[in-house]
Formats: C-alpha cells, sequence, structure tokens
C-alpha cells in the first residue's frame, strides 16, 4: 500500500494545481490521472490573466497567445467589434498546459480510480494498478466525476454539450477572437485562434444542442469532437470529511462564459490553505474551505447566472444592447482587470433603458429570485 498525506484523482488544471499549491507547502501528494502524459482535453483553451496572480511564479510562464480584440458575429454577419486592443485573456493547448502544470509533482499516468473507503482516521482508496491510503481523498476528476458518485457531493449537473476541433491554420489575426452568436440557441459558437491551428467549437444547454453548428460558421473538412461541461447552478456542499471536489467535479464553471480552468486552480488554491491548516492543526475537517468559496468565487457566479439567463434565451430581442462595440469594450475592460467582474456588468446592464432588457430583467428575477 501506498501513503500520501493527500491523493488526488484528476491530474488536469484542478488536480495538478493542487498538488503544486500543496507541495509549495511542503505537503506530499500523488495525483493518479487515468490518461497519459500528452492528452490534449477538448477545450478552447480561454484563460482569464487572473490565472497569473494564483499561479506560484514558476509556473506562470506557460505557452500562450494573448488576446486584445473581440468580433461577434450575429448569424453570419460581423455585428460589433471591440474599438481599442486590451490584453484580456490568454489562449493555451490544453496538453501543453496541463502538462505544465505538471512539472515536479507526482502524478501515476494510466491509472484509473475505482473506489474508496472510510476508515477511523484514513481513506483507502483502489485504483486499477493498487491500493493507496490518505489523510484526504480530493476529487479533481473532472465531469462525470467517480469520487462525486461515490461521495455523493455535487450531484446537481446543469450541463452544456459542446463540440470542438483543432484546425491546422496558417493564423494571421491571432490576438482576436471570434464568438458567433444566433447558430444555436442558448449558447455559442467559437474561434480561437493558436499558434498553427484554430480551436473551434460550439456549445449549447444540453436540450438544444445540436450536432454540426460549428461547420455553420467555420466550414470545412475536419473532425469535431463532443464533450460536456457541468456549469454551476447553485452552491452545493462540496466536502464530507476527508473527502472534497475541486474544479469541474465540483461543477466549478462559470455559468455565463463556461470556462472552468480558473475556477479549478481557485479552487484548488482554497482548497490547499485549508489541507495546510487542518494537518497542521492535528484536525480533519475541511469545512472552511466552501466558506474560501462562498466569499471568494460564488458572489460572482451568482450574478453570472442571473446574466446568462437573461441573455442567452432572450438574444434575439436584447442583441441590440448586447452585441454592440460599446458594451463589448466594457466586457473587455472589466476582463483585463483580471477576471470580469459580472456585477459592474449586470449593475451597466440594469441600468439600460432599453425596454427588452428591462423585461428580460423582470422575467427571470419573477422566475429565479
Ligand atoms: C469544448 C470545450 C471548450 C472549453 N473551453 C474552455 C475555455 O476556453 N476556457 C476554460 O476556462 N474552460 C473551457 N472549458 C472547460 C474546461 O475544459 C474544464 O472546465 C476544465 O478542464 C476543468 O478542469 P478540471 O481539472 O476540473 O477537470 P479536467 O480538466 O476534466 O481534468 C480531470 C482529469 O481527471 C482525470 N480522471 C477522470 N476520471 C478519472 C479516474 N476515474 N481515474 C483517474 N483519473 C481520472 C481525467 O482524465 C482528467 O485528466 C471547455 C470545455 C469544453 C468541453
Amino acid at each position: 500500500m501506498i501513503h500520501s498525506d493527500v491523493l488526488i484523482i484528476g491530474g488536469g488544471p484542478a488536480g495538478a494545481s493542487l498538488s503544486q499549491f500543496l507541495k509549495d507547502r511542503g505537503i506530499s501528494s500523488i495525483v493518479i490521472e487515468r490518461f497519459g502524459k500528452n492528452r490534449n482535453k477538448i477545450c478552447a483553451g480561454g484563460i482569464p490573466l487572473a490565472i497569473n496572480a494564483l499561479l506560484p511564479q514558476r509556473l506562470q510562464n506557460f505557452e500562450r497567445v494573448e488576446y486584445d480584440s473581440l468580433e461577434i458575429f450575429y448569424k453570419s454577419r460581423l455585428t460589433a467589434r471591440s474599438s481599442k486592443k486590451v490584453l484580456f485573456s490568454y489562449g493555451v493547448r490544453r496538453s501543453d498546459f496541463d502538462s505544465y502544470l505538471r512539472i515536479g509533482i507526482d502524478v501515476r499516468y494510466y491509472e484509473n480510480f475505482l473506489n474508496f473507503e472510510k476508515t477511523n482516521n484514513k481513506i483507502l482508496a483502489r485504483t486499477d494498478k493498487g491500493t493507496y491510503s490518505a489523510k484526504f481523498l480530493i476529487g479533481a476528476d473532472g465531469v462525470g466525476s467517480k469520487v462525486s458518485l461515490l461521495s455523493g457531493l455535487a450531484p446537481k449537473k446543469r450541463f452544456i454539450v459542446a463540440e470542438e476541433a483543432e484546425v491546422p491554420a496558417e493564423v494571421r489575426y491571432k490576438n482576436t477572437l471570434k464568438i458567433f452568436l444566433g447558430y444555436n440557441s442558448i449558447g455559442y459558437g467559437w474561434i480561437f485562434p493558436k499558434n498553427g491551428f484554430l480551436s473551434v467549437g460550439s456549445g449549447s444547454l444540453k436540450n438544444r444542442f445540436r450536432k454540426g453548428t460549428v461547420f455553420s460558421f467555420y466550414p470545412g473538412q475536419y473532425k469535431a469532437k463532443i464533450y460536456p461541461i457541468s456549469l454551476w447552478g447553485g452552491e452545493e456542499i462540496l466536502h464530507k470529511g476527508r473527502v472534497a471536489l475541486v474544479g469541474e467535479a465540483a461543477n466549478l464553471v462559470d455559468p455565463f462564459s463556461a470556462g472552468g480552468i480558473y475556477p479549478a486552480v481557485l479552487s484548488s488554491f482554497l482548497l490547499s490553505e485549508v489541507i495546510v491548516k487542518s494537518l497542521k492543526n492535528g484536525r480533519t475537517s475541511l469545512e472552511e474551505y466552501e466558506k474560501l468559496l462562498c466569499d471568494k468565487l460564488y458572489p460572482n457566479f451568482r450574478y453570472a447566472l442571473f446574466l446568462s439567463r437573461m441573455f442567452y434565451p432572450f438574444l434575439p430581442f436584447v442583441k441590440k444592447y448586447i452585441v454592440k462595440s460599446s458594451t463589448i469594450d466594457l466586457a473587455l475592460e472589466l476582463t483585463s482587470k483580471g477576471y470580469i467582474s459580472y456585477e459592474e456588468f449586470y449593475k451597466k446592464v440594469r441600468a439600460s433603458k432599453h425596454i427588452a432588457l428591462k423585461a428580460a430583467y423582470f422575467i427571470i428575477k419573477k422566475f429565479f429570485g
């Protein structure tokens, strides 16, 4: 049997960064990852600038492109674009980013986590290769998390279904993101330029997803893979005794943008702080983890959820207000500060006299509070 203070299931951004944060505080951890080193998770790889304030300095030099302009297309027409250049997001290839985050930590590749049991003072976890004992077991195993399923934590799922491809291309305008609206209901499409290829994709709430939508705004001979995203839909219990969830396993995905990388790393950072304290004081409680999330993440997510309900279903009515350069400039300005403040965005939307926006606001307020 192998022992570690913390056993982490999943070596994506949540699991790898958690192991790094713990390592920096002198705590041993082992990461169990069912795929190999170069797994390229289906992902557009857009990361907010706030990632730099979270990652240790030695991990801030990841390979990336930098986005400073945004174009929005509505039903094939370029409808609005940012009027000035503002660095607002990074773009990464996930296989490179994930490998980078795993430098110097103990990852057991091609090992599949199966189940766990609790004893008085530890957790015993089984994989297809052996048994581990640990003081804490952390589920960082993404959408469809087995740790979530077995522990009964964070069962609520609000899914998006997305399709995406990396299409080799000579990329001329590497710094401009393109968003496509009006092709799918309750969702959006995207083109994220990278070095030598484009990440093209499209996603919608699960019952609205239509396979092949991506080809209507980016036609060509390529294959798009389909993958779910589990969005945040409200606070949930994320720990029980010595077990906790981080990242997408905990449904911690921005409900407006569907970005999950930054929340994954943030939740891991917060949990690492709590684990360090608990081990120092000889306690087993991870309760403070959820308090930290309530403080640092959920307020912004609540505004994001409200805005997503106001924006996507009512798009044909509110697009004149939302899809215009001044609104895009505002969003970019807010995003350039690190992570978009949805509260600021919400306040501007609330102050608008646009009649369709007001109607959408009152409908969402009435139904969702
Ligand atoms: C098409 C698409 C586009 C996206 N675009 C963006 C974007 O631009 N920006 C953004 O921020 N987010 C984006 N996301 C969301 C983002 O990819 C995820 O939210 C993010 O990867 C979550 O990180 P994580 O570490 O929690 O989970 P994951 O990255 O999913 O990592 C989980 C890891 O656990 C491993 N695992 C699972 N089960 C087991 C097991 N039983 N045993 C061992 N290992 C296991 C998996 O192999 C995986 O490596 C996108 C998602 C999709 C589908």
